[in-house]
């Protein structure tokens, strides 16, 4: 049995699925968006404040993130501009999770960068729509029924 060929299809497979990085200080909501990315066979980190967020995203570059608004130490919206402003996070699609509605802070989502936004509390299909908006390169059967 050839160890190094078995090896290097296991990490094929895994570089061929999504990394996503959800950054939440709420353990429930975490629980919640780790279940929805594992159906999803997306690779999942999480940060849990801004500090681990910001280098977790420049050291592995992930496919999408899921950013609470509300975060101890840094604000969601100095993030957005934090990964906004660096080439190497510049690119990556930002979705806020947030529980802000005003229409001031939508502005204020928008103009910092983000991509994208789904108001907490979100249904399971608001999540599953930005995910597959995002990542359109994943094929999965739908999670919950249209
Ligand atoms: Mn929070």
């Amino acid at each position: 049995m050839d160890s190094n060929f078995s090896a290097s299809r296991v990490q094929e497979s895994v570089e061929q699925m999504p990394l996503v990085l959800a950054v939440e200080d709420n353990e429930d909501n975490l629980l919640l968006i780790a279940y929805v990315l594992e159906q999803f066979n997306c690779t999942f980190m999480a940060a849990t404040d801004g500090r681990k967020a910001l280098s977790l995203a420049r050291e592995y570059q992930p496919d999408m993130i899921l950013l609470d608004m509300v975060l101890p130490e840094v604000s969601g919206i100095e993030l957005i501009s934090r990964f906004k402003q660096d080439k190497l996070t510049s690119r990556i699609p930002i979705i806020a999770v947030t529980g802000l509605v005003l229409a001031r802070e939508r502005e204020q989502i928008e103009s910092a960068g983000c991509d994208d936004y789904i108001s907490k509390p979100y249904l399971l299909n608001d999540l599953e729509a930005v995910i597959r908006r995002y990542l359109p390169r994943l094929t999965f059967p739908a999670l919950t029924p249209n």
